[in-house]
């Protein structure tokens, strides 16, 4: 019988957002910013991507005091082969980490 893996809940603490700046020959230019999901939310972000893989991410806001705010891979196959997937962490069959298939830029 096959049994099933327990993969404990991704929570991700840090993210990438993505922030305009004065580019040097003048406009602006998009980059991506690594920050706390606490901070992001602060700041009124709305646009994260994993620091790691560049993956998209599901946010879970939290509003209850002393529960902290995070994020968690929104493709499985990203948390799959993140360096800081829980499904990565859970594999046992020294897989190689990767970039998202699906990055977001
Ligand atoms: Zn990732």
């Amino acid at each position: 019988m096959a049994t099933k893996v327990a993969i404990t809940p991704e929570k991700l603490y840090e993210c990438e957002v993505k922030r305009r700046r004065v580019r040097a020959g003048g406009g602006y230019e998009p980059f991506w910013k690594v920050k706390t999901v606490a901070d992001a939310i602060l700041d009124g972000d709305t646009e994260f991507r994993c620091k790691e893989c560049h993956g998209p991410l599901k946010l879970h806001k939290r509003h209850t005091p002393g529960a902290v705010s995070h994020v968690e891979h929104k493709l499985k196959s990203d948390s799959e082969h993140c360096p800081v997937g829980a499904r990565f962490h859970a594999a046992a069959d020294g897989r190689a980490t990767r970039l998202s298939g699906t990055p977001v830029a």
